[in-house]
């Protein structure tokens, strides 16, 4: 692994880098309290023009082409301009993966371009119910096959950005005689589909910029050659995006916190008590230090499983590692760095208290830390010879 980065993937994250501070961190307050989705659907048309929605696609299908580790980097600078934008580019990156991992030649030449123009504002990704969040194989969606169509029925929950995605990756039943998790297809329904309707929206804690809805399938036919990948091998197909996708959560959960830290460093260095700045008291000086060392370590992590991702080796047990760190001690930073402002951190005045609300999920969705602690632990046992 190299620890440098290439001069693509370091013209990558100075662009993130530029695009987060000049056009996100702008109209981030404003998203987190319900302005409106203009601000984030124009900056993720923008993006999409930059190529940050198909960072790992093929040229072929209008990709960036600039593998794993840009898109990790590129994801922590997003994450530190606006999370809400960040988790909006991170899911329709790993739809468009999956798309061009089990896609087919017709899905990949009509899908891709259109996420990678910006032709659909975002994709979702529809695995978890209401009965079915840390063990999706439990899903109830139906999908059922008629001579010319599939009929799908059944309800998904907490879609990210299901009020503005153009398309959608759809997780269902399709052989209720198979054991657990091997009777689940993989399916890809737009938007526009009139047996979709998008349901309640969330009221969250953070991360308010970005819709998180139900997704009601009513007797939606779509057509046969929707299968994306074969038949019952849908489960497999998530669990292997949802490994690409924890590097993508974690790298931003990294974003969160480092804005967090670097926005505390220069206010102890500003703010006087006892006739002197914070930043001269060993107390804040040891936070800093642990904090910066853990984020520093929760980069090292994310590059080695985008690179490994990259190098096309096993990257699972990694990318878990990654998230589950990265997430932690993103949430960690984000509650130093808020008590390092003292009252200040704590008033809406302030943009700690928000970075600490948009952190929270990132231990929790894409797999919580608990279910990256499983994954973690099966490999180390299977690994056993
Ligand atoms: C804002 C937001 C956006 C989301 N976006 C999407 C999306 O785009 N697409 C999508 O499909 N889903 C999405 N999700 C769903 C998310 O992935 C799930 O919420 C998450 O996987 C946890 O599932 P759950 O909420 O049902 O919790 P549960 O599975 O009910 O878990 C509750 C608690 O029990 C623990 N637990 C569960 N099983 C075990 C075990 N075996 N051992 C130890 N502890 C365990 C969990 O870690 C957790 O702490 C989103 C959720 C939110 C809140």
């Amino acid at each position: 692994m190299h620890l440098q980065l290439n001069e693509e993937q370091q013209f990558i994250q100075d662009t993130a880098r530029r695009f987060s501070a000049d056009e996100l961190l702008p109209v981030a307050e404003q998203l987190d309290l319900g302005a409106g989705r203009e601000p984030l659907l124009g900056n993720l048309k923008k993006l999409a023009e930059l190529g940050f929605m198909g960072l790992n696609i093929s040229a072929d299908y209008g990709g960036t082409e600039a593998g794993s580790v840009a898109f990790s980097v590129a994801l922590t600078e997003l994450g530190r301009g606006c999370a809400s934008t960040a988790v909006t580019v991170s899911v329709t990156n790993m739809v468009a993966e999956v798309i061009q991992a089990c896609g087919s030649d017709q899905q990949k030449q009509h899908y891709l371009p259109k996420i990678c123009a910006g032709e659909y504002s975002a994709a979702g990704f529809c695995l978890t119910e209401s009965t079915a969040g840390s063990d999706p194989a439990g899903m109830k969606c139906r999908a059922v096959k008629e001579a010319d169509s599939w009929v799908l029925n059944g309800t998904k929950l907490y879609i990210t950005s299901a009020e503005y995605a153009g398309l959608f990756v759809v997780w269902a039943v399709t052989d209720t005689q198979a054991p657990k998790g091997k009777g689940i297809t993989c399916f890809l329904v737009e938007a526009n589909n009139p047996g979709l309707t998008i349901g309640k929206a969330e009221h969250k804690m953070g991360q308010k910029g970005s819709s998180t809805n139900e997704v009601l399938f009513t007797d939606c036919r779509i057509p046969l050659d929707a299968v994306l990948g074969a038949e019952s091998q849908g489960f497999k197909i998530a669990v292997g995006e949802l490994a690409g996708g924890r590097i993508g959560v974690g790298s931003f959960a990294l974003g969160i916190g480092l804005a967090a830290m670097d926005y505390a460093r220069q206010y102890i260095t500003e703010r006087q008590q006892f006739g002197q700045a914070l930043s001269n008291f060993q107390g804040l000086q040891w936070i800093l230090a642990d904090r910066y060392t853990e984020l520093e370590a929760a980069r090292l992590l994310l590059m080695q499983a985008a690179s490994r991702k990259e190098q096309g080796l096993s990257f699972s047990k990694e990318a878990s590692m990654a998230k589950v760190f990265a997430s932690e001690k993103a949430n960690a930073a984000c509650y130093s760095a808020l008590q390092m402002l003292g009252g200040n951190g704590y008033s809406a005045e302030y943009p700690l208290e928000r970075w600490s609300r948009d952190a929270r999920i990132t231990s929790i969705y894409e797999g919580t830390s608990e279910i990256q602690r499983i994954i973690i632990a099966r490999e180390l046992l299977l690994e056993i010879v």
